[in-house]
């Protein structure tokens, strides 16, 4: 195997490797708060630099993910650049393995995008570091859809006083794993729900278990609600969409929900209380975590629950010292690297 170190400022350790049809990516980007966690995407990019470019970004906000989850864990991401046609795809999990474990347990990988317990089991015959094996967890979606709609709660409550959620009104885009776990919560707490999904068959069966209101998936944004929960794709915050929304909180599950830079700062000019995503949909990691470090159901359910409380705290943060709550965000989690630097 062809295996070369590339040098990149503010990383621990990116490394790329090379075998056969295999291709692959390790960026371990801060083991200050433990061993770094995030899992291995596989995924056509056009280029290794583009490949990089994902590695990098994802294995930085995997840092920042677990920090603000509580977790004493670190970042780090790992891609496999698929080929045009996989002949062996247990060869290319194994020889990613191979890579994972030559980090000696500073990285931990898992499924994401693109990849299947599976494949982790494929690794796992390999290394020993690798989480959401197949006897796992299994599907994270129902820990995550609580961890938003602890957050969702949060959010409500900072901008109305009171985090009742009981007769209020909220727009689900996404009616996918998470998004139909959301729903049900939603539900159960006595919230309207007005459901939309591209795949309009996966939105009437949901609206149909749960007794929801469907929109067409353009429409969402437009409807008189209190909170809007994105739970499809990220980038779906922006300058089209921000000024249509009728909602005063957005509190969802998809991961980088703002497109770029303003589109935080376009949603507090408008009033609206935006709980970051990567510290709402932080469930499924938190539970990761928790198997791996032999915690209780229990346990694992209350550090999910735990996330209405970091919410509540950095938003609170925002107001008082005035910026926006994903820069809160932020600086909570570099204090926390700074402290543990010491
Ligand atoms: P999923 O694929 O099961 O569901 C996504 C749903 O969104 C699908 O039903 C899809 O048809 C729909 N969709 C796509 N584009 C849409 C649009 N423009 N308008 C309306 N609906 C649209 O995925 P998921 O596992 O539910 O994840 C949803 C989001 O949450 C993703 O951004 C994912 O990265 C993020 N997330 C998921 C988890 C998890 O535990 N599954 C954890 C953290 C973050």
């Amino acid at each position: 195997m062809d295996v070369r170190e590339v040098q990149v400022p503010g990383w621990e350790r990116v490394v790329v490797a090379r075998d056969g049809e295999y291709h692959g990516i390790v960026a371990v980007h801060s083991t200050a708060l433990g061993t770094a966690l995030g899992g291995t995407r596989l995924w056509r990019y056009a280029a290794e630099a583009d490949a990089l470019d994902d590695a990098l970004r994802l294995s930085r906000g995997m840092t920042y993910k677990n920090a603000l989850a509580g977790l004493d864990a670190g970042g780090g991401k790992s891609v496999i650049l698929a080929p045009a046609r996989i002949d062996d795809r247990a060869a290319l999990f194994r020889a990613h393995a191979r890579v994972v474990d030559m980090l000696g347990g500073t990285y931990i990988t898992a499924e994401d995008v693109g990849t299947t317990p599976a494949d982790m089991d494929t690794m796992a015959a390999v290394t020993p570091h690798v989480a959401g094996v197949s006897s796992g967890i299994g599907d994270p979606s129902p820990h995550t859809a609580r961890g938003v709609f602890r957050a969702l709660q949060a959010a409500v409550a900072h901008r109305f006083g009171a985090g009742e959620v009981a007769g209020m009104t909220v727009a689900v885009q996404g009616t996918g794993n998470v998004g139909a776990w959301l729903v049900r919560l939603l539900r159960e707490a006595g919230a309207n729900v007005v459901v939309a999904d591209v795949d309009a068959d996966r939105a009437a069966a949901v609206a149909e278990e749960h007794g929801t209101r469907v929109v067409s998936a353009d429409a969402i944004y437009d409807v008189e609600a209190d909170v809007f929960a994105p739970c499809a794709l990220g980038g779906i915050l922006n300058v089209e969409t921000i000024s249509r929304l009728r909602a005063s909180v957005v509190a969802g599950g998809a991961n980088n929900q703002l497109r770029d830079a303003d589109d935080g700062a376009r949603l507090a000019a408008r009033g609206i209380v935006y709980a970051p995503d990567y510290v709402a949909n932080a469930g499924g990691v938190i539970t990761g975590y928790g198997e791996m470090a032999g915690w209780t159901p229990a346990q694992c359910a209350a550090r999910v629950d735990a996330i209405h409380d970091t919410v509540r705290d950095l938003l609170r943060r925002a107001d008082t010292s005035g910026i926006l709550p994903h820069e809160a965000a932020d600086r909570m989690v570099e204090e926390r690297l700074a402290a543990a630097k010491g």
